[in-house]
């Protein structure tokens, strides 16, 4: 089932829902403006009668309505659910409202920077230190390509940056090139990303096809966990990955594609950045940019811990290494995940805030440092690890 993330959800009070059934629709928070047949309407205890015909559905922060309005929802099916806190809510905002459970997902935060389409479960590879877990990826849910492309067709135009994720995306086959020709058609001055393993790229007639129909505004962005399909495949736990994947970014890279290839640091290949950026180098030296990751310690990471975790202290020199290579060979560089207390000063300016919000954590000891209002923190999932010790600047 898709999925589409954010931090927060909305919470209902009481509950009482008013004919059962499920709508997609952007938010018209106390107010009447809007394309009615594509908006849902939330009224909070102070605006009902701001009350109008016509939305797809409503949401009512109170948990009364008059009669009049009832009969008005229950004659015309109107889903709609009473008792929802509806301070949550934003102008722009897009739900899906499903009356049947009571339930509120939220599928596009308009003030969030982050907003992500999870667009399938599924992934034919199976990364040692992948944060989901394999039950997650092999249980089939039926992703609604119709839902993702109304979502789309929903969110406002003026969104900044979507990424697009699985599981692995291409797996869609013609389902991911309908949502990408929806990307393109509604959401023209978006950035989007799309998270992949890369390895339905070694197929030359999927990437022609796959470039004719993505947004013009898109970063692939493809792992590349070792230097040899020795280390790569082993980490993937799927023979044959590297050469694809290789392949893949490199006819991706050729045809002038954004690509920005991710390196998730692990105990596996830490000690080979350096060969590992040399490849890139060597490779595809006009690779958009080169991510370096570090860990978060969830699904099979969790499971494979003793084989994957390195503490973060252990990877500072090599990481160090290798992204100076790749600097000095004019390729964009960064550093992903990492509190600023375990990366050597002069590449802070390298250092992204890239933890989401809801899952950044600070020990008590980050009260006192001098860059805790710049640094990402940590992960939440790695916070148990008592060597993972806080170094206030
Ligand atoms: S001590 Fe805390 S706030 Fe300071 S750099 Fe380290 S993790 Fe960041």
């Amino acid at each position: 089932m898709m999925n589409i993330m954010c931090k927060s959800r909305p919470r209902i009070v009481k509950g009482k829902a008013i004919c059962n059934r499920k709508v997609i629709g952007k938010v018209i928070k106390n107010s009447k403006s809007g394309k009615k047949e594509e908006c849902i309407q939330v009224l909070s205890h102070d605006y009902l009668e701001l009350f109008e015909e016509g939305y797809i559905g409503y949401i009512f922060e109170n948990e009364e309505i008059n009669t009049k309005i009832e009969k008005y929802l229950i004659q015309n099916f109107i889903p709609s659910i009473l008792g929802v806190k509806t301070g949550f809510f934003l102008y722009d905002d897009v739900i899906e409202l499903n009356s049947r459970v009571d339930s509120i997902a939220l599928l596009y935060k308009s003030d969030c920077y982050e907003n992500t389409i999870v667009v399938t479960n599924q992934c034919n590879s199976n990364c040692i230190m992948c944060p989901d877990s394999i039950a997650i990826r092999s249980v089939r849910e039926n992703v609604s390509i119709k839902k993702i492309k109304t979502l789309l067709s929903l969110i406002s135009k003026d969104a900044k940056f979507i990424c697009i994720t699985g599981g692995e995306p291409t797996l869609l086959e013609l389902g991911l090139f309908e949502i990408l020709d929806e990307c393109k058609t509604s959401l023209f001055n978006t950035q989007f990303i799309m998270l992949t393993n890369g390895r339905m790229f070694y197929y030359k007639s999927y990437v022609k096809e796959f470039i004719k129909h993505r947004p013009d505004n898109m970063i692939i962005a493809i792992p590349i966990h070792g230097h040899v399909s020795k280390l790569h495949d082993s980490i993937t736990q799927s023979k044959g990955s590297f050469k694809q994947t290789i392949t893949g970014v490199k006819m991706l890279h050729d045809l002038g594609e954004n690509i920005e290839i991710r390196v998730v640091l692990s105990k596996m290949n830490y000690l080979y950045l350096a060969d590992i950026a040399k490849l890139i180098i060597d490779k595809f030296p006009n690779a958009f940019r080169v991510n370096f990751m570090a860990m978060e310690m969830l699904g099979n990471a969790v499971v494979n811990e003793s084989k994957v975790w390195i503490d973060l202290d252990k990877l500072q020199i090599e990481v160090a290494k290798a992204s100076r290579l790749l600097i000095e060979n004019g390729i964009n560089t960064y550093l992903y995940n990492f509190p600023m207390c375990y990366v050597d000063e002069r590449l802070w300016s390298i250092t992204m805030n890239s933890i989401s919000e809801n899952k950044i954590r600070y020990r008590e000891e980050c009260k006192e440092c001098k860059v805790i209002n710049k640094c990402g923190g940590f992960f939440g999932s790695t916070m148990r690890f008592k060597s993972l010790k806080a170094k206030p600047i």
